[in-house]
């Protein structure tokens, strides 16, 4: 047989941040919201974002008239409680984008007020949004951070109401909206309308499972959304009569991660999966079952297996795959189906990236060759140093030359860097880059997810055999001395 290296598209990649060998691991788990289920954010945020403002209509708030902007906000950006702000920060936390309410900053508006500041995510000043459920929050907020200003709330919350208090009140209301029945009603009684299915999915996971793996499902949703939005988006992919739960080994419902990774919570079984019936549990988990609450060493008990042993799946920066990681040492995966408009946006942009490449280095040798004259030119004019033959006035207008030069490059390099900061979002641009660097949430994937990739059926043409080397990392060194001609 001849052997053809079949790989998938860059779009359908799994990357790598730290070795995994797929091979070594004994158990892998998987989240179900944003993960398993992939939702059409415009239409799932658009209807917590509604129930939210519903809410607030019904406390007085003049909201009648927003309606949500699934524009608006993107993965990785950070609420900014003291100044109503939102913003974009680079690796390192400093701000390279910010909008005040709904309206952006101008460079000069954003630079002054956060030229000194570097965003410590440990701070509660700051929201980083950690998953796509933060759409609608971070809108609703900016919106009514607008109304606030206008002295359109006042009536409703007083006059002097800090954005941090204003803050609490939107998080109320996203949060009761979750919570409380109607919006997860809506969405079962019409998963077409929600869910974009994939039909991959449960051959993926049976792969998994036949090679000798565990798989579990740890989920915070509780269990009859769990139930409907899990039949719906697997049994009619799964073999003849099998349902999703064919898939599954142990099924977690109502975790309350980060909690279920942090702290031992009681634990449930749901003995009736019709009704939906509890019982609490004495003694450990049982394979084949389907529980509620619980916590990680549960599972590495269940199974017989150490934490490192265990992969996580899950979309939540923080509550997936940071505190499995920084708890137990589970391995982890983030899945972030962004990443596919991203990869397909750069792909399309390459032929202009390597013309804004090129552009920028023409730029560096000149600038460096206007630095040398201007010493040459200060050498001369305060007579230290190696001296250049040239006079001071052939000097000068050299100078002015590459001035000129380097103006009629600019005029070439601003279209093309204004666009390569908007690809895949014209307000954000890409959520993995702030200009050449790395994103916050970059950075957050970097330290936390040992692997990314945009769908969980990636795992399908990788196979459950893979070994997924991390690559040779670059560093500015590996690019050749800067600043030379
Ligand atoms: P998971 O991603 O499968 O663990 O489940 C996410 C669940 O948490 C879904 O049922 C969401 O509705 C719910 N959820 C997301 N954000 C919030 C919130 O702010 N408050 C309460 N529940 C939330
Ligand atoms: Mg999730």
């Amino acid at each position: 047989m001849e052997l053809e290296l079949d790989l998938p598209p860059a779009q359908r990649r799994i990357f790598c941040n730290r070795t995994l060998n797929l091979r070594g691991i004994r158990c892998v788990g998987f989240d179900m919201d944003y993960t398993l289920i992939h939702y059409r954010t415009e239409v799932w945020e658009g209807s917590a974002y509604e129930h939210a403002r519903a809410r607030l209509l019904a406390a007085g708030w003049p909201v009648a008239d927003l309606r949500f902007d699934p524009s608006f906000a993107a993965l990785g950006l950070i609420l900014d409680l003291e100044l109503g702000n939102v913003v974009k920060a680079n690796r390192f936390g400093y701000v390279k984008k910010a909008c005040h309410g709904t309206r952006d900053l101008s460079y000069e508006e954003w630079r002054d007020v956060y030229a000194r500041e570097v965003i410590d995510l440990s701070e509660n000043r700051w929201v980083f949004m950690n998953t796509l459920f933060a759409l609608s929050e971070a809108c609703l907020f900016a919106q009514c951070v607008d109304l606030l200003d206008a002295g359109k709330l006042e009536g409703a919350v007083g006059p002097s109401i800090a954005y941090r208090d204003l803050y609490k009140k939107v998080r109320g209301a996203i949060d009761a909206a979750h919570m409380t029945g109607e919006l997860k009603e809506e969405i079962m009684a019409a998963p077409e309308r929600f869910v974009e299915l994939d039909e991959e999915l449960p051959l993926a996971l049976m792969d998994l499972r036949h090679a000798g793996k565990k798989v579990a499902l740890v989920t915070n949703s509780e269990w009859f959304y769990t139930q409907a939005m899990m039949a719906y988006s697997f049994d009619r992919f799964m073999p003849e009569g099998q349902t999703w739960r064919n898939l599954f080994d142990l099924v977690i419902v109502g975790a309350r991660k980060p909690a279920f990774f942090e702290a031992e919570q009681p634990v449930f079984e749901v003995v009736d999966e019709k009704d939906g019936t509890l019982k609490p549990v004495v003694g450990g988990l049982r394979e084949g079952h389907a529980y509620l609450g619980g916590h990680a060493r549960l599972v590495e008990k269940a199974f017989g297996v150490p934490g490192d042993d265990i992969l996580y799946v899950g979309d939540h920066i923080f509550s997936d795959v940071n505190v499995s990681k920084k708890m137990h040492r589970w391995r982890t995966a983030l899945v972030l189906r962004e990443l596919e408009l991203e990869l397909t946006a750069l792909e399309s942009f390459k032929p202009k990236q390597a013309e804004l490449t090129a552009l920028m280095d023409e730029k560096e040798r000149l600038e460096h060759r206007f630095s040398q004259i201007r010493l040459s030119l200060q050498r001369k004019e305060k007579g230290y140093g190696p001296q250049v033959d040239d006079e001071p006035k052939a000097l000068r207008s050299a100078m002015h030359a590459l001035r000129e030069q380097l103006v009629a490059l600019d005029a070439k390099i601003a279209p093309l860097a204004k666009e390569a900061s908007e690809l895949a979002h014209p307000r954000w641009g890409l959520i993995l880059r702030a200009g050449n660097d790395k994103s916050h949430l970059a950075r957050q994937i970097e330290k936390n997810a040992d692997v990314y990739t945009g769908r969980v059926a990636n795992l399908l043409a990788q196979t459950p055999f893979v070994y997924l080397r991390s690559p040779r990392t670059s560093l500015p060194h590996d690019h050749g001395p800067s600043g030379g001609a």
